[in-house]
């Protein structure tokens, strides 16, 4: 049956990049891959033309389809609006009008991008992790919140760490079923020493693991991981971790890639469906420019075929031909170096189409 992907290509260099993962996808189809794509608005492209980052148009495609693919959101014309109507404003929107509670971020480092990393290279070279975040509970969303004046004048500012049991078995769950395809390990990450919250998720974690035989279950204490990661990242297979912990995390498992234009994500709900994007922004600096490095959205394609569309096989002849135009020298700007044939976002996209056929 054919699968449908809805397509939102936001703001600022999201345009330039979807139109080269759509290629792949179009490339794809011919050989075998059936799926139909339905574009729509998010962000301030949406804004301008419906007066809204987040119409309900696009909810709807986004609700009927089988995966979306989204480019990025938000720019400099748009940063004097109210902050309800803001681009990222729908990108909040949409990710929590669809429930996708687990952001999966891998971090890793194509062997011929070794020196694009601040680390050495001998400690990122051959980099394979996965961080699985969960996205739609913990500190960020917890009750109570906010700041108030105490009766001596102070103000006092306050959040809440809040998890159920039910919330962390669905993102364990996750990471156990991906760790079972990749490496066979899990390294949840937490602060069980001194926060009860996340004792409590420690122990889930441990009894969630007597369903696992086949995988390996470590804890990790948060300050340690960070450590851990930019000490030896290798020893890690699949992190998972809280919503905050993971959002921190990634991010400085993505820098030990040196290369934002490289990595993809994806965010899924309780049946696999999932938005796949590039966790770069919208790149307004550069945008229009033909600059923008369309590898991670094309990556994002590759995610998309393994974790929604059912269809591994294709997404490792993606991953592949992304890996075969590093090997021919091609590099866009951000990633260039010395020696290499500096191409375009196009021209990229060209190669990577050319390299799959
Ligand atoms: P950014 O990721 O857009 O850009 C950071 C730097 O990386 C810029 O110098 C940019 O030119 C470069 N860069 C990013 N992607 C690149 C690519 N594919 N190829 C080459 N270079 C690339 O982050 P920012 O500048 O902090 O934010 C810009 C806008 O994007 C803001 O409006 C922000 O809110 C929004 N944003 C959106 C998302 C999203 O849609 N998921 C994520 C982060 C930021």
């Amino acid at each position: 049956m054919t699968k449908k992907i809805a397509v939102l290509p936001g703001d600022g260099i999201g345009p330039e990049i979807v139109v080269e993962a759509v290629k792949v996808l179009e490339a794809l189809k011919l050989q075998g891959l059936d799926v139909a794509l339905e574009y729509g608005l998010i962000g301030g492209a949406a804004y301008d033309e419906a007066g809204t980052p987040l119409p309900a148009e696009t909810v709807t495609i986004s609700k009927d389809a089988d995966a979306i693919l989204l480019g990025a959101v938000g720019g400099y014309k748009w940063e004097s609006l109210d902050i309800r109507v803001r681009p990222e404003k729908g990108l909040l929107g949409i990710r929590s009008e669809l429930n996708l509670f687990a952001n999966l971020r891998p971090a890793i480092l194509y062997p011929q991008l070794a020196d694009a990393s601040t680390l050495k290279a001998e400690v990122v070279a051959g980099l394979d992790l996965l961080i699985v975040r969960e996205l739609t509970g913990g500190i960020y969303f917890g009750q109570p919140r906010g700041v108030k004046t105490l009766e001596n004048g102070e103000r006092e500012g306050f959040n809440t760490l809040v998890y159920r049991e039910s919330e962390v078995n669905r993102i364990g769950k996750v990471a156990f079923d991906i760790a079972r395809k990749r490496d066979g390990r899990v390294c949840s990450v937490d602060k069980a020493n001194v926060l009860e919250c996340t004792e409590m998720w420690r122990e889930t974690m441990t009894d969630l693991a007597t369903n696992y035989d086949d995988v390996e279950l470590s804890h990790m204490y948060v300050d340690n991981a960070a450590m851990q990661l930019v000490r030896a990242p290798k020893q890690f297979d699949v992190m998972v971790t809280t919503n905050m912990f993971g959002d921190i995390l990634s991010d400085c498992a993505s820098m030990l890639t040196g290369s934002i234009g490289m990595l993809p994500s994806a965010s899924l709900d309780e049946n696999s469906k999932g938005m796949y994007e590039p966790i770069h922004g919208s790149a307004p600096d550069i945008a229009g420019q033909d600059l923008a490095n369309p590898l991670a959205t094309i990556l994002s394609v590759a995610m998309m075929l393994r974790y929604s569309l059912d269809e591994a096989g294709m997404a490792d002849k993606v991953e592949a031909a992304v890996s075969t135009v590093l090997d021919q020298g091609l590099r866009t700007a951000d990633i260039h170096s010395e020696g290499m044939s500096k191409v375009g976002t196009a021209e990229m996209g060209d190669a990577v189409v050319a390299a799959l056929n």
